[in-house]
């Protein structure tokens, strides 16, 4: 069939959403039906239910069809395709160089829900901030918090500047570094096992940063960091809000010494993924 799909590339003719489908499922995309759709709507510029009324598309669409889904079949995920990524209900800009928002990370922003109220004055660290997913949520869903998007990438906070820029929350956002004190530090810090990179999908191990994924040897080197750090910023009874990649991770943070365990928050899966600690010693 992706045969089929090439042939029909050569002469030009004109493509059916079938035709896609076929072509996604046949390169191992699993959620063809919806990526087609999609992605044609992306290509053409035209909404998706406009894509399932339409029995083939002219030749100039279906080039511009065909330039998207090749990407696609070679693994580049969708998310940098389309340029945007959705994250608690929100379109977040993504591409190449910064990890694409998982809905699981969403458990973070609950984490935050069962510290603070929603107008609470607090001021947040968000370690790794990526594109800005987790801060710029923070942000939104609590109208009087102030946020330091943090990351060691350049091309991962120009996301997030772009993020904070288009959610319109500039005032409250600092992205130059780590200064002050906090009364809550959030992260989805890298955790993967380095062992495990070379086992992970496709689409994740070939195109998303290495950085924002590889935790060292045993997944915990950034935990381990971001404790020391709050055992400086964090002031006393501040929260540590974490995404857990594991089982053994999310033991050992519950039991990190000189914080208490707060609560857990699960996953679509049912896995503990949002670990709340809370620094002893309270204020
Ligand atoms: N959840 C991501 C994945 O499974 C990993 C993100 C991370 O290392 N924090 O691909």
């Amino acid at each position: 069939m992706l045969c089929c799909w090439r042939n029909k590339r050569r002469n030009c003719r004109k493509l059916t959403v079938d035709d896609v489908v076929t072509a996604l499922k046949h390169s191992g995309i699993s959620n063809a039906n919806q990526e087609a759709l999609w992605l044609m709507s992306y290509a053409i510029g035209v909404g998706t239910a406009e894509i399932f009324s339409r029995k083939e598309f002219p030749p100039d669409e279906s080039a511009k069809v065909e330039a998207v889904i090749s990407r696609r079949i070679s693994g580049e995920p969708l998310q940098y395709i389309t340029g945007v990524a959705d994250f608690y209900g929100r379109d977040f800009r993504v591409g190449k160089g910064v990890l694409i928002p998982r809905h699981d990370t969403e458990t973070l922003i609950d984490g935050v829900k069962e510290c603070f109220c929603r107008d609470g004055a607090f001021r947040f660290l968000d370690w790794g901030t990526g594109s800005g997913c987790l801060g710029v949520t923070v942000l939104l869903e609590f109208p009087r918090s102030f946020g330091v998007l943090h990351d060691v990438s350049n091309e991962a906070l120009r996301y997030a500047r772009e993020n904070v820029r288009f959610f319109g929350v500039e005032e409250r956002t600092e992205t130059s570094g780590i200064v002050g004190e906090f009364d809550a530090i959030i992260s989805n810090p890298p955790y993967i096992p380095s062992c495990e990179i070379a086992g992970l999908m496709r689409d994740v191990r070939d195109f998303e940063p290495l950085l924002a994924l590889d935790g060292g040897n045993d997944g915990m080197r950034f935990y381990r960091e971001i404790v020391n750090l709050a055992g400086v910023v964090l002031r006393q009874g501040g929260y540590l809000i974490l995404e857990a990649g594991n089982m053994i991770q999310h033991d050992a943070l519950k039991s990190c010494r000189g914080f208490s365990f707060e609560g857990e928050i699960f996953d679509g899966g049912n896995f503990p993924r949002c670990v709340i600690l809370r620094k002893e010693g309270r204020a």
